[in-house]
């Protein structure tokens, strides 16, 4: 399989820091900020710094160390917000949309964690 990663996207330009962002947490091989449209009080991007175009294309081809730091990341930044789900009442979500039927817009891999409300049922 051969991924296309189209370097004029909006997460890459932010990698560059060529758009600024709200930086949450920045470890070697990822970056997490919260997002400009928030769907929840809690919505944060987690994306890993390589060129992937989604999730697919991350476990395909990204290394050992930088799926752990990813996925570490995300666990970090639950923690970092307060909505681990040992504390109470909070809880996060995690989503990748990746392609057209998952409606992805930005095509460099992120992860939306969503949380602070509850978050409904995910149905049709
Ligand atoms: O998963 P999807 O590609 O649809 O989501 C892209 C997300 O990136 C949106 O939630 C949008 O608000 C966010 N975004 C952002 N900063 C930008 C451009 C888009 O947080 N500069």
């Amino acid at each position: 399989m051969t991924y296309r990663y189209d370097d004029q996207n909006i997460f890459a330009k932010i990698l560059r820091g060529e758009i600024p962002n709200q930086t949450v947490l920045e470890t070697e091989h990822s970056l997490a900020f919260d997002d400009i449209a928030p769907q929840a009080p809690v919505h944060t991007l987690v994306i890993p710094k390589g060129a992937y175009v989604s999730f697919d294309h991350f476990a395909a081809e990204a290394s050992d160390a930088e799926i752990v730091d990813f996925n570490r990341t995300i666990a970090e930044v639950c923690r970092i917000k307060g909505v681990m789900p040992q504390e109470g009442r909070a809880g996060f979500r995690m989503i990748s949309n990746a392609g057209a039927d998952g409606v992805q817009e930005v095509p460099h891999l992120h992860v939306h964690v969503l949380g602070g409300r509850d978050m409904g049922r995910m149905v049709e």
